[in-house]
C-alpha cells in the first residue's frame, strides 16, 4: 500500500446540492473549502475514536484525490493531469461542534477524523467515480461524481489558485447526501466501487 502522507488535507463542503440541503445550507458559489490535520488520519481496520466533547460526531463518505504532482495557479486541465490516486474517505465530523464553533477545524479535525483506504487507479473518466457508504452494512449514501457541483479538475484548479498542491497532498471533494450518526460499536464503511475501501469500527474515546 502506497504510503498517505500529505502535508495537507483539503476539504470541500456542500458540493452536492442534495447535502447541501438536507443541512440547511445553499450550494456556494465557489467551492467552500476547509482544512483537515495529517494528525487525523487513520487507515483500514484503524478504530473511529468518539470524543467525549461531542454528542453527535457523523459519517461522510467521499471521493478523496491524491495529488501527483505539483500544482500552483492550475488550470483544470492541469489539474486533471495531476490526479495520482483516487481513495476512499470518511471525513468524520462532529456535527454539533460544527454548528457551535464559528469556523470547522475542531469539529473535522480530532485525532481519528480521516479514514482512508488504499490508493487505487484514476480512471480515464473521472465523473463516471461513485462512493458509497454502509453503516452496519446497510447502505446510507449513494453519490456520483457527476452530481458535484464543483468537478474534480475544478476543485483542483480553485484550490491551487490559494495554496500550492503538493505531491501527496489529499484532496477531499465533499460528500453527498445521507449523513449520519454514528454510535460506539458501529462499523462504517465507504467504498469507492472497483478503486477504493475503507472500513473502520467506531469507538468511545474513554
Ligand atoms: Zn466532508
Amino acid at each position: 500500500m502506497p504510503n498517505l502522507s500529505p502535508s495537507k488535507i483539503v476539504c470541500v463542503g456542500r458540493n452536492y446540492a442534495a447535502h447541501a440541503k438536507e443541512l440547511g445550507n445553499d450550494v456556494p458559489r465557489e467551492p467552500l473549502i476547509f482544512l483537515k490535520p495529517p494528525s487525523s488520519i487513520i487507515r483500514d481496520g484503524e478504530s473511529i475514536m468518539l470524543p467525549t466533547v461531542s454528542k453527535h460526531v457523523e459519517y461522510e463518505g467521499e471521493i478523496g484525490v491524491v495529488i501527483g504532482k505539483r500544482l500552483r495557479k492550475a488550470s483544470a486541465d492541469e489539474a486533471r493531469g495531476a490526479v495520482a490516486g483516487i481513495v476512499a474517505a470518511n471525513d468524520v465530523t462532529a456535527r454539533d461542534l460544527q454548528k457551535s464553533d464559528k469556523q470547522w477545524t475542531r469539529a473535522k479535525g480530532f485525532d481519528t477524523f480521516c479514514a482512508l483506504g488504499s490508493v487505487g487507479a484514476v480512471p480515464t473518466d473521472l465523473s463516471s467515480l461513485t462512493v458509497t457508504s454502509r453503516v452496519n452494512g446497510s447502505v446510507r449514501q449513494e453519490g456520483r461524481a457527476s452530481d458535484m457541483v464543483f468537478d474534480i479538475p475544478a476543485i483542483l484548479s480553485f484550490i491551487s489558485g490559494i495554496m500550492t498542491l503538493e505531491p501527496g497532498d489529499l484532496v477531499l471533494t465533499g460528500t453527498p447526501e445521507g449523513v449520519g450518526i454514528l454510535a460506539p460499536g458501529d462499523v462504517v464503511e465507504v467504498e469507492i466501487a472497483g478503486v477504493s475501501r475503507v472500513s473502520n469500527p467506531v469507538t468511545s474515546d474513554e
